[in-house]
């Protein structure tokens, strides 16, 4: 930034709006516009409408009850308007002295006295004071740095700056899109004929040239790492079918078509000399792990080493005992890893896997962090990927997994990522276009439809006879308590104390108790009784949310549901429904409900498919949230949004590709610009 006539406090200020040079204040655009281009009758003000009058003080005067605040009456020819300022400066004041002719621009609203503005924006006038041509940008600001002098240094970059355009003619002219020196100077600087509207809503093809400005940075950005990826190697691990022949054989199921395709699309890049990177999304119980058991067995097949890793170690567990159940059968002995071994158990898992003993390493992400060395590493599996947090998820996706794994070995492992996060298309698209994607969107067939029930806990005896009469007629069910207060103390007592309650309330059922505090060993047992039908009802925290797998278990009954959010709801109720019979999920609610909880339970009680779920789930909360980057920093679109822009969002994603292999000048000037001090999107 050149500093000659910025003072030192106006660019700290800046700095803390992330400005940092003069571009940067050609794109920091207005967050709305004011109207000041006319006048309204006061007589015609209704409640909530934004408006400028034009009027003299008859009446202005301090009061102090409540709170010391301004006072002043304006009045035009039709009508009296009052005025309220809870904080004022003296020359404000002076200003609003009676007699003066002002101008106020605000939003009416209904007061005490009648019509009134509290707070507006005030210009003394003279007879004859122009109204302005256009409308005025109001810039997102900080305190101390004033709408005036942040427009101004605005306006010196725009003159001074040359704007050229990143994106090639031909390519502008099919896309239809204005030039960019002239859209960010119209939306700096709207000439009175523009409709305020469509500034308002930036569906402005102004708007709609930096929207797309920005999508496309983030594209290419996204697909540069996707090609460099294909610029390293790894090891060409072809379907022999040795192993896969003989699973098939033994399921006692037939894939669905859904997974047949991601299979096929998995095969084939574990077929190529570089590296899979590729999300297999499927809703619950969709059927993701026999996918992913094929998968693995084929990289076996070609004599390499596998690594599946989960978030949980109940779901670590699960997969251990699954995939040995169909594996052992084929001579694979998988080996189990997890945090909480014992010492000399880890180690000699370790050494297992190191001197290339064992074909297929399963675990928690403990199983990387401590540094286990693979012998031979073909293929890394990272189930319920939308679990591990952000930072892991990056670090997955990044070389640096795969070099810790296999470091200097035989090229970089393929890798599968499984998420049943039904992440919206558009989402997916903009956040994993250096991914590739197979989606499996069919269940397998004869389940029945999981009826969902919303009963208020006062009613929850009601809920006790239900579960009592599954229970008793052979089906099994599960009890969740959700986290109480972000308190994980707190969670602990509830389901202890929900635990006792149960088993006082059912003599004759087994009732059991999973939670995260468990030690491993008791965790394991208490799924094993439970799997094993010994044990009827379960009691859990959330922990069972992913992944676990009973296919008897018919009913669950969810306390607190009005404090869980949408994603959570419908992993935890996809773990019912499993089997062919009749299932339930009870959601138990506690009165009053709040907007945002009643809209959550709604969506959950109308809607059973993950995918539509997500779109609700997009509409309420907004991308950042729902892919848990806003606590992470991760750097988020400013302009556009995925949920409005998908037409954008597409184009940008096609010319992404085009750019780069038919304008990679323009796509390297074009990333310059959007991402010279920005962090890279996904890959800081
Ligand atoms: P998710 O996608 O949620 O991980 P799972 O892989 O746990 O789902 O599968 C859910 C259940 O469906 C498992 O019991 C699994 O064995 C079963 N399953 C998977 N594929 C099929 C199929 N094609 N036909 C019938 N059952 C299947
Ligand atoms: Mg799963």
């Amino acid at each position: 930034m050149t500093t000659a006539n910025i003072s030192k406090t106006t660019l700290a200020k800046l700095a803390k709006l992330g400005i940092h040079n003069r571009f940067d204040l050609v794109l920091h655009l207005p967050l709305r516009y004011e109207d000041e281009t006319q006048l309204q009758r006061i007589a015609d003000l209704t409640p909530g409408m934004s408006a400028q009058v034009e009027g003299e003080i008859i009446h202005s005067e301090i009061v102090y009850r409540p709170r010391r605040t301004l006072i002043c009456q304006v009045q035009d020819d039709s009508g009296v308007l009052h005025l309220r300022f809870m904080h004022f400066y003296p020359s404000q004041q002076k200003q609003l002295a009676m007699g003066r002719k002002i101008r106020a621009l605000g939003e009416a609203r209904m007061g005490y006295f009648g019509m009134e503005m509290v707070h507006p924006k005030c210009r003394v006038t003279g007879d004859d004071t122009p109204l302005k041509q256009a409308l005025t940008p109001v810039y997102p600001t900080t305190a101390g740095l004033p709408q005036a002098i942040l427009s101004k240094q605005i306006q010196s970059a725009l003159s001074e700056l040359e704007l050229s355009d990143t994106l090639p003619l031909a390519l502008l002219d099919r896309l239809k899109l204005p030039g960019f020196a002239d859209s960010v100077k119209l939306l700096h600087n709207p000439s009175p004929e523009i409709a305020g509207e469509a500034l308002a809503e930036r569906t402005h093809p102004a708007w709609l040239r930096v929207k797309f400005d920005e999508l496309l940075a983030q594209q290419l950005s996204m697909r540069l790492h996707y090609r460099k990826r294909r610029g390293r190697i790894a090891p060409r691990l072809p379907a022999h079918g040795r192993y896969t022949q003989q699973l098939l054989q033994a399921l006692p199921f037939r894939l669905t078509h859904a997974q047949q395709k991601a299979l096929r699309e998995i095969s084939l890049n574990l077929d190529q000399t570089h590296p899979m990177q590729r999300l297999l999304q499927g809703d619950v119980g969709s059927g993701k792990t026999i996918v992913a058991a094929l998968a693995a067995l084929q990289a076996m097949e070609n004599g390499y080493q596998v690594a599946l890793m989960s978030p949980t170690e109940i779901l670590a567990e699960q997969h251990y005992l699954k995939l040995s159940a169909w594996l052992v059968p084929l001579g694979i002995a998988p080996v189990w890893l997890s945090g909480s071994l014992k010492k000399k158990d880890k180690q000699a898992a370790a050494e297992r896997i190191a001197q290339g003993e064992t074909q297929l390493a399963i675990g928690t992400h403990a199983l990387f962090q401590e540094q286990v060395e693979f012998q031979k590493l073909g293929l890394v599996i990272v189930d319920e990927q939308h679990k591990f947090g952000v930072q892991q998820r990056l670090a997955l996706r990044g070389k640096g997994l795969a070099e810790a794994l296999a470091p200097g070995g035989c090229g970089e492992p393929h890798q599968l990522m499984m998420s049943a996060t039904p992440i919206p298309r558009t989402l997916a698209m903009s956040y994993y276009a250096d991914l590739d994607v197979s989606v499996i969107d069919e269940l397998p067939p004869g389940r029945t439809p999981i009826i969902t029930k919303l009963v208020s806990d006062a009613r929850r005896e009601e809920v006790f006879a239900r579960v009592r009469n599954a229970c008793l007629a052979g089906q099994q069910a599960y009890w969740v308590c959700p986290l109480i207060d972000e308190s994980e103390t707190l969670e602990l007592q509830t389901v202890i104390e929900t635990h006792q309650a149960l088993r006082a309330a059912f003599p004759e059922l087994n009732v059991g108790l999973v939670h995260g505090r468990l030690d491993s060993a008791e965790k394991a047992r208490v799924m094993a009784a439970f799997q094993a039908g010994e044990v009827q009802l379960l009691v859990a925290t959330t922990v069972i949310e992913v992944g676990v797998d009973v296919p008897n278990a018919g009913m669950m009954v969810i306390e607190h549901a009005e404090r869980m959010g949408l994603a959570q709801l419908h992993q935890l109720r996809g773990r019912v429904g499993r089997g062919a019979a009749h299932s339930m999920c009870v959601l138990l609610f506690q009165q009053p409900l709040s907007e945002l909880a009643r809209a959550r339970l709604k969506i959950i009680y109308e809607n059973t498919d993950g995918f539509e779920i997500a779109q609700h789930d997009l509409r309420l909360r907004g991308p950042g949230e729902l892919l848990g980057a806003r606590q992470s920093g991760v750097p988020m679109l400013r302009f556009a949004d995925v949920s409005e822009d998908v037409a954008l969002l597409n184009g940008a994603r096609a010319v992404a590709d085009e750019m780069l292999r038919d304008f990679p000048e323009a796509a390297q000037a074009h990333l310059q610009r959007w991402m010279a001090n920005r962090h890279d999107y996904l890959h800081a």
